[in-house]
């Protein structure tokens, strides 16, 4: 393996020493122990993510981004999705976000929490965009959530002008 040679975000992630993490695989369907690895394995032609962490499934590959703006920089994100998966969460973010995102200050943060505790209560379990482990699954709530939006109970805001 080519040795990561950026100047590394985490520490304690050198050539010389492995991190792993069990988290769930949504291809492998069960929990892996998935690799910490940086951008530059997965994407190696965005130099730009080059030197961002990743947790990988080394069986099949996939992989998953980290909250790499916070404290703990090598949270993951979710679990990790496949392919399909990964551009069904983006369907739903496009969907979802609008709703939140043009609010101002501590609103948009509470309007997010809202959509979220909203979401969790429609579908009777801790709901989380990340967290979603199948197709089926991200069929219903993007139909939920288109649903909910036309029924008017999910707000679209309109872009604040500048
Ligand atoms: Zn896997």
């Amino acid at each position: 393996m080519e040795k990561l040679t950026i100047l590394p975000i985490i520490p304690q992630l050198t050539t010389f020493q492995i991190m792993t993490k069990q988290i769930h695989c949504c291809q492998c369907q069960k929990e892996v122990e998935a690799r910490l690895t940086y951008g530059k394995e997965i994407y190696s032609h965005r130099d730009d993510l080059h030197a961002l962490p990743f947790w990988i499934c080394d069986i099949c590959k996939n992989y998953v981004g980290t909250h790499h703006k916070t404290k703990d920089k090598t949270k993951p994100l979710g679990n990790i999705p496949t392919k399909e998966l990964r551009e069904a969460r983006k369907h739903i973010h496009a969907l979802l976000d609008p709703i939140w995102q043009n609010k101002e200050g501590d609103e948009k943060w509470k309007e997010r929490a809202r959509i979220y505790r909203f979401l969790t209560e429609e579908l009777g379990y801790k709901y989380h965009t990340a967290e979603i482990k199948t197709i089926e699954e991200s069929r219903v709530v993007y139909r939920l959530v288109q649903f909910y939006i036309k029924k008017g109970y999910l707000i679209l805001t309109q872009p604040k002008s500048k």
